[in-house]
C-alpha cells in the first residue's frame, strides 16, 4: 500500500469510528476470509466493526473464526440496512465496481461514508477515497495482512486472523499453485502459520467436506465435459436439472471449471452454469498462460475478473449460451493457439 494511501486510512482510523465490511455476491473464500480479518483487526483497534454480505457464502466456509455474526443482506435486509445507514467508513474487499455487490448496490451508491477499497481484480472503480487496488496480488487476504503491517498493525495479528487470512490466500491460489502465488505469498503464509493457523486442518475444513450429491455432480460435469482442441479449449455445462437432480448448494461447483483446464494442452476453460431462477447462464472462465479470460469476460459476458480466471453470465438460454461460445472462438483462435 503506498504512502499516500496509508496516510488517508490512517486519518479515517485515528478515532474510533461505525465500520462496515463488504464483500462480492456470491462470496467466495478470499471475500469471506479478507472481510473476517479486516473485521477483527478493526475490532482490536477499538472501533465498531460489521461485516455485510449481499448473499449467503458456502458452507464449506461455515466454521471460520466470526463468520455466525456476518449479516447477510439477503436474510437480514433490516440489519444490513441500519449497519451501512450508519457507517462512518465502508470497506468493500475483493471487488472494485459497486455493481459487484448485488442488491447491496443501490445503498452503497447512495451512501455518504468514505469508502475504502482493499482489492487484487483489474480496473478499479473510482469511488474511494482511498484505493488499495493492486492486480499483482494473489488475494485480497494477503492485502490485509500488507494494509496490516503498513499500519503498523502487525502485532494485533492474532490466531483467529491468522486462520482467516490463510483461508482466503488459500482458496484464491488453488492451494498455492496459481501464477499469482509469489515468495511474498509464502512469506506472509510463514507468518500466518507461525501466529497458529492451522494449514492441515484449514485444508481438510474447506475441501474435505464433499456430500455425496456434489460428488455426483461431479461426475456428471466431467461426463459432459467437452474439448475443442483446435481452439484449445474444454468446457462443461451444468444443466438447472443436472443441479436439482443433485441437491445443489451454493459452493458444490466451486473448483468444477478446473478439471477443464487440467486437459492436456487446454489452455482455456469454461463452466456453463444454468440458473433459471435468476434466467440466466453463470460463466466461470479460466485459462493458462498470456490468454486474458478477464477481457474475453469483460467483452462477451457483462463480466470480469483476472488475467486467468474471470467470471460473467448470458441471458440467453444454456444451448444457446453454448453455440454463441464455440461461434465466437475462431476469433481468438490466434490468441489461444500461440499462447504457451
Ligand atoms: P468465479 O468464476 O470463481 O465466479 O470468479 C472468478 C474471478 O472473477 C473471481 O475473482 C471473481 O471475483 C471474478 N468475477 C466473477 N464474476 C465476475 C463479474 O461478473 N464481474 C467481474 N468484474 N468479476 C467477476
Ligand atoms: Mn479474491
Amino acid at each position: 500500500m503506498n504512502t499516500e494511501t496509508t496516510a488517508i486510512v490512517s486519518k479515517l482510523l485515528d478515532s474510533p469510528k461505525k465500520i462496515a465490511i463488504i464483500g462480492h455476491k456470491n462470496p467466495d473464500g478470499d471475500a469471506v476470509g479478507s472481510c473476517l480479518g479486516l473485521q477483527f483487526l478493526l475490532k482490536q483497534m477499538k472501533h465498531q466493526a460489521d461485516v455485510v454480505m449481499p448473499n449467503d457464502f458456502p458452507e464449506f466456509l461455515k466454521w471460520l473464526p466470526g463468520c455466525d455474526a456476518i449479516t447477510i443482506h439477503e436474510k437480514a435486509t433490516e440489519r444490513s440496512k441500519a449497519i451501512l445507514e450508519v457507517a462512518d467508513v465502508i470497506f468493500t474487499l475483493d471487488f472494485n465496481a459497486l455493481n459487484r455487490s448485488g442488491d447491496l448496490c443501490p445503498i452503497l451508491s447512495e451512501s455518504e461514508a468514505s469508502f475504502v477499497m482493499i482489492d487484487h481484480h483489474q480496473a478499479p472503480d473510482d469511488y474511494a477515497v482511498a484505493t488499495y487496488s493492486d492486480t499483482t496480488m494473489s488475494s485480497t487476504s494477503e492485502m490485509v495482512y500488507h494494509f496490516m503491517s503498513a499500519l503498523n498493525k502487525i502485532d494485533l495479528l492474532t490466531k483467529d486472523i491468522a486462520t482467516q487470512l490463510y483461508t482466503g490466500i488459500m482458496t484464491d491460489t488453488g492451494s498455492f499453485r496459481f501464477a499469482a502465488t509469489t515468495a511474498i505469498t509464502h512469506n506472509v503464509i510463514a507468518h500466518l502459520i507461525e501466529v497458529g493457523a492451522d494449514n492441515a486442518s484449514i485444508h481438510q475444513n474447506v475441501y474435505d467436506t464433499n456430500s455425496q450429491d456434489r460428488l455426483r455432480l461431479l461426475g456428471v460435469a466431467l461426463k459432459n465435459l467437452n474439448i475443442l482442441p483446435e481452439y484449445r479449449t474444454a468446457y462443461i455445462t451444468l444443466s438447472q436439472n443436472e443441479l436439482d437432480e443433485h441437491n445443489f448448494k451454493k459452493g458444490d461447483t466451486e473448483g468444477f471449471v478446473n478439471y477443464a483446464l487440467s486437459v492436456k494442452n487446454v489452455v482455456f476453460a469454461v463452466i456453463f452454469i444454468e440458473n433459471t431462477q435468476e434466467a440466466i447462464v453463470k460463466m466461470s472462465l479460466r485459462s493458462k498462460g498470456d490468454f486474458s479470460v478477464n477481457e474475453f469476460a469483460r467483452s462477451h459476458y457483462n463480466g470480469g475478473g483476472h488475467n486467468n480466471a474471470a467470471g460473467g453470465r448470458s441471458t440467453k438460454s444454456l444451448t444457446k449460451t453454448v453455440s454463441e461460445f464455440i461461434s465466437i472462438l475462431p476469433s481468438y483462435k490466434d490468441a489461444l493457439i500461440h499462447d504457451s
